[in-house]
């Protein structure tokens, strides 16, 4: 057996960054930037007011209550043009409209009175110079190197682009992955189940996970128990594809011919391995073709082959897509009941249900049955808890756990009462 480090480090020593494409910086969501990106324009690009109210002199109102001479109203937009705000004078000014020459504060709106239907302005409250002024350049200055490579775009750096009038952005792109399933006995049409059949859930519970994970999945269907076919699969596979997922075949059965395939299609580069973790012990990994695709052998069980797809294809794709994370968080937990396992040399996943204990600690409970067959304690869990070899823990001891869906826990927002 080979440890689940050991392995990963193989797979991931044989995957390379995608090469870097440009995209819309509308369209970067969830990618990695692959060059940094500059700042070639002020934002704001003027310097600007911050609040509804008076663009006045500072000086003018350091004693207070201070009239002033209303001259203009500048509202978000507005050229002010040739406006200048002399002594003893002020112009109405909305968020977002352009500071007015000779104007270096605003007093808000709340704090001031207007006369003579709007000609004068009375200000109750002194402004230091620069109050409710946002200057050009403030958020993002010319030149400025606002986001280096590797930095993942997420919504807010969407807008960040946007305000800078950036249309494209080198990123890496999102891994395309074929899922293929093998077996003899699955079927993936709806109707009765012949005997002996069973129902296909591994490709499509792995190219949703592809499509979560931010990667571009797309579906090979199914192939039989059968090298050559399966061989013909994968070759088709590796020129359309940055990555291949197969599910199924790697195990020691008669039939599993997913190691001879690989052995025969990726040389030297192909590994057949007893992984020491449970579930998803055997796994294998070759690259293939002239672009030297990475083929991930997943094994059959559904469990196994999602646990599979964590613990190696999803760093992997990771890395391929420029990613500097590969790993999902771990956090510390307490376990919520006794978590047993015998002393077999394997590191044991736990699916368990993390929950937030009373005093912030998160308590973590098995989700259901834990045979590598038994899918519905996975979809019921939200963390795997990394059991090292030995007997496990008892309730009350603290585990490591890998967080699967970090939305589950809630957290800053109260949840609604039974509605
Ligand atoms: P194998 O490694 O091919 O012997 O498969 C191990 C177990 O997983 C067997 O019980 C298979 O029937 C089952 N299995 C294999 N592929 C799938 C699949 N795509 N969907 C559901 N179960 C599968
Ligand atoms: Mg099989």
């Amino acid at each position: 057996m080979i440890s689940v480090e050991e392995a990963r480090r193989y797979v991931l020593s044989q995957c390379r960054r995608l090469a870097p494409v440009e995209v819309p910086a509308s369209g970067a969501l969830g990618l990695v930037l692959a060059q940094p990106v500059r700042a070639a324009e002020d934002v704001p690009p003027f310097a600007n007011s911050s609040m509804d109210g008076y663009a006045l002199r500072a000086a003018d109102v350091v004693a207070v209550p201070a009239r002033l001479r209303v001259t203009a109203e500048l509202m978000a937009g507005d050229d002010p043009g040739a406006l200048v705000v002399g002594e003893g004078e002020a112009v109405r000014i909305m968020t977002g409209a352009v500071m007015p020459t000779g104007a270096d504060a605003v007093c808000m709106v709340e704090h001031t009175r207007t006369e003579a239907e709007g000609r004068s302005v009375v200000v109750d409250e002194a402004v230091a110079p620069g109050t409710y002024v946002r200057p050009a350049g403030s958020d993002v200055a010319t030149g400025d190197e606002v986001f280096p490579s590797g930095e993942r775009v997420r919504a807010a750096h969407v807008s960040v682009l946007a305000s800078l009038g950036l249309g494209h952005v080198s990123v890496y792109p999102r891994p395309r992955v074929g899922v293929v399933s093998t077996g003899d006995e699955l079927a993936s049409e709806p109707g009765p189940l012949a005997v002996g059949k069973i129902r296909d859930s591994n490709r499509p519970g792995l190219l949703a996970q592809l499509h979560a994970d931010g990667f571009e999945p797309i579906d090979l269907g199914r192939a039989p128990d059968d090298a050559d076919a399966f061989a013909e699969v994968i070759e088709q596979a590796v020129t359309a594809c940055d990555a291949v997922l197969t599910s199924g075949g790697v195990s020691v059965g008669d039939r599993d011919m997913v190691k001879i395939v690989l052995e025969k299609l990726g040389g030297a580069t192909a590994r057949w391995l007893q992984v020491a973790v449970r579930p998803a012990k055997p796994f294998a990994f070759s690259t293939v073709g002239p672009g030297q695709v990475p083929v991930f052998g997943l094994p059959g069980n559904p469990v196994s082959a999602l646990v599979s797809y964590e613990l190696f294809a999803r760093p992997a794709l990771r890395l391929m897509a420029g990613h500097r994370t590969l790993g999902r968080p771990v956090i510390r937990a307490r376990a919520g009941a006794d978590l047993r396992r015998p002393v077999d040399g394997k590191l044991h996943l736990v699916r368990v249900t993390l929950t937030p204990g009373p005093d912030g600690t998160f308590v973590a409970r098995p989700s259901g049955g834990q045979s590598s067959h038994q899918m519905l304690a996975l979809a019921g869990a939200n963390a795997l808890v990394a059991l090292p070899d030995g007997d496990g823990v008892a309730a009350g001891e603290d585990v490591t756990a890998w967080l699967l869906d970090p939305d589950s826990l809630g957290g800053a927002v109260a949840e609604p009462g039974p509605s």
